[in-house]
């Protein structure tokens, strides 16, 4: 379904990221990694998914808390293979405190990764994407992008500006064949939320099951959570024809959560 195709997908050496990757590499797109971790294991991932899949795939591990690194991996993307289709805008890192507590340079930090990265990445590859007269972009946005939740007030506040964002480069690109969206999803057990879970057995003298049934009881209705996989089809769904019309929507995959 896309082969031929090119796909960054930031943020893809663990999680939600590896999960679209996998799914998008399956589909035969070319696929760019990023992301952080240990050199042999990103090699296996690498190697595993071009073997498996018969595409190219590269790692490349810019910063996406710097402009000059984001503007540099679409750069790089379109001068290595010559067009870039799909851009997955995943990267992204979480703190918790109240909001008269949360050290700034953790707000600045997680408004440059979950935020403004997905800026500097759409600005660098809409060119690209409206030349060739197709294009997706997939910001992996939150449940936390629809609604609030206390201590989590730059993750918040990035998650709803990333939204927004979604909905000017839809109304921008609209037209041309390049459609953005956001995804939405609720609890999904990842290492970014396996962190929370600890911190949830600690505070509450509870076994990590209970934790994380804890956690899903106070949000998520379906008291399961999303799967990376879940996600990947997400994204597939979004880079297929079925989807040429969908633009500047939020589409929530997690488990009711937002119905509520
Ligand atoms: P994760 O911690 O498993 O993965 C995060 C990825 O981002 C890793 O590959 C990491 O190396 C990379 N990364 C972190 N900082 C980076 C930087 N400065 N530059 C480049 N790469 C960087 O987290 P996850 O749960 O898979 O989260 C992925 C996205 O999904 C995030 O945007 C997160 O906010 C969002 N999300 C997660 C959940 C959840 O429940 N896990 C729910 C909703 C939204």
């Amino acid at each position: 379904m896309l082969k031929g195709k090119v796909a960054i997908v930031t943020g893809s050496t663990s999680g939600i990221g590896l999960g679209i990757a996998r799914e998008l590499a399956r589909l035969r797109a070319d696929i760019v990694l990023n992301g952080f971790g240990d050199t042999r294991e990103i090699e296996t991932i690498r190697s595993g998914l071009e073997r498996e899949n018969d595409v190219r795939v590269v790692h490349d591990d810019a910063d996406m808390s710097k402009e000059e690194a984001v503007r540099g991996l679409i750069g790089a993307t379109i001068e290595k293979f010559g067009r870039l289709d799909i851009l997955v805008n995943n990267a992204g890192i979480q703190f918790t405190a109240p909001v008269d507590e949360f050290p700034a340079a953790k707000w600045n930090a997680i408004l440059a990764i979950n935020l403004s990265a997905a800026f500097h990445g759409i600005s660098a590859a809409l060119p690209q994407m409206r030349k060739q007269r197709w294009g997706r972009i997939v910001n992996i946005a939150s449940a936390h992008g629809l609604v609030g939740s206390t201590h989590k007030a730059a993750y918040v506040a990035a998650k709803h500006g990333l939204i927004g964002l979604t909905k000017v480069v839809g109304l921008e690109a609209a037209g041309s064949g390049v459609t953005c969206n956001a995804v939405c999803p609720g609890w999904v057990r990842t290492p970014l939320v396996e962190k929370q879970i600890e911190d949830i057995a600690a505070q509450r003298g509870l076994s990590q099951q209970q934790a994380a049934r804890d956690l899903l009881a106070e949000k998520q209705p379906s008291l399961e959570f999303v799967s990376p996989e879940q996600l990947g089809g997400t994204v597939a769904f979004l880079c297929s024809s079925a989807a040429d019309q969908i633009t500047g929507t939020a589409m929530s995959v997690d488990g009711g959560w937002t119905a509520q």
